[in-house]
């Protein structure tokens, strides 16, 4: 739970302005915003590697203020940037950061991990032997060494490539399925629609939106009509769509509401339907709507 957070950087940027957010065990929540909406800012103080200026942050109910160590035992974090130490293989950073939240015996884990990750054949590679996206999966891989019930990611796709972006996408939703709390940022509107069951989309370091996401479609976005009628005529269901010369074709876009009132319309007319084409509203529409 993120109440009345504030973060004003040194420099007197502020990042964050007032922003509330309550997420529920369980969720998979995606936080979009333009570059330098203050998405990284926000994570990243739920992850204590930002200071707030104001406000209070509880993860399941613990607060960051007076229990910081085990709230950072409930989460598990991969920042953005990709920070691997260059000179220890995979198995032994993820062997260290066991060890950092006091797990001995963590070798099946790891291995498992390993696995869903496809990292088993680098295993021995040091940091500066990865790929990219290799040290993408690792760096993924150290936030879930405790199991945490809570897996925080910053633009975990950013820069793979498709087919990883998609082992990635499924390896999410299978934690997720198991019961791991998601929240991550993503640019990938696409992977917000395809992923998140809520969303909140922030701009200039406030919520402007936030709701499930098909609510979001439905609320902001609009649904593309054609309609082709058999015989041609003259009348318009609604202000804004337009027919063809030859009366057959309607075109308009209309919102989510407007569909039905539009099928109704046509019926009432008399209008006998030939073919109907529409393309859905999608994430992206409604992001630029309430961003730009
Ligand atoms: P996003 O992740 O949405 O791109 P950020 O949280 O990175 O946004 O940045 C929000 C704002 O805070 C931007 O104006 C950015 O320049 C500023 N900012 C981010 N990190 C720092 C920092 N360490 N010091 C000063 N300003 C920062």
């Amino acid at each position: 739970m993120i109440q009345g957070l504030e973060k004003r950087y040194k420099n007197g940027v502020k990042a964050i302005s007032g922003v509330d957010l309550e997420i529920a065990s369980g969720e998979f929540f995606a936080i979009l915003g333009p570059n330098g909406a203050g998405k990284s800012t926000l994570i990243n103080i739920v992850a204590q590697v930002v200071s707030k200026s104001a406000g209070t942050v509880e993860v399941f109910g613990v607060s960051i203020d007076r229990h910081p160590q085990e709230a950072k035992m409930l989460l598990g974090f991969t920042p953005q940037e990709v920070a691997l130490d260059p000179f220890f293989t995979v198995l032994e950073v993820l062997q260290n950061h066991s060890g950092y939240y006091g797990l001995a015996h963590n070798q099946e884990w790891i291995a498992t991990i390993m696995q869903r990750l496809g990292l088993e054949a680098c295993a021995l590679r040091t940091g500066r032997q990865l790929s990219g996206g290799m040290k993408r999966r690792l760096s993924i891989a150290k936030a879930l060494v405790h199991r945490p019930k809570l897996l925080i990611l910053d633009e975990p796709t950013a820069g793979v490539d498709v087919a990883l972006r998609h082992a990635l996408w499924a390896f999410i939703r299978e934690l997720h399925a198991l019961g791991t709390t998601i929240l991550l940022t993503t640019h990938y509107l696409e992977e917000a629609q395809q992923l998140a069951g809520r969303v909140a989309i922030l701009r200039d370091g406030a919520v402007v939106a936030c709701d499930r996401t098909e609510q979001l479609l439905r609320r902001f976005g609009t649904r593309r009509f054609e309609v082709v009628v058999t015989e041609d005529s003259v009348g318009l269901p609604f202000e804004g769509c337009q027919r063809s010369s030859d009366g057959k074709r309607i075109v308009g876009e209309f919102c989510w509401e407007q569909s039905a009132s539009l099928f109704a319309w046509l019926s009432q007319e008399g209008e006998r339907l030939e073919d109907v084409r529409i393309t859905e509203a999608s994430l992206e529409e409604v992001f630029l709507r309430l961003t730009e």
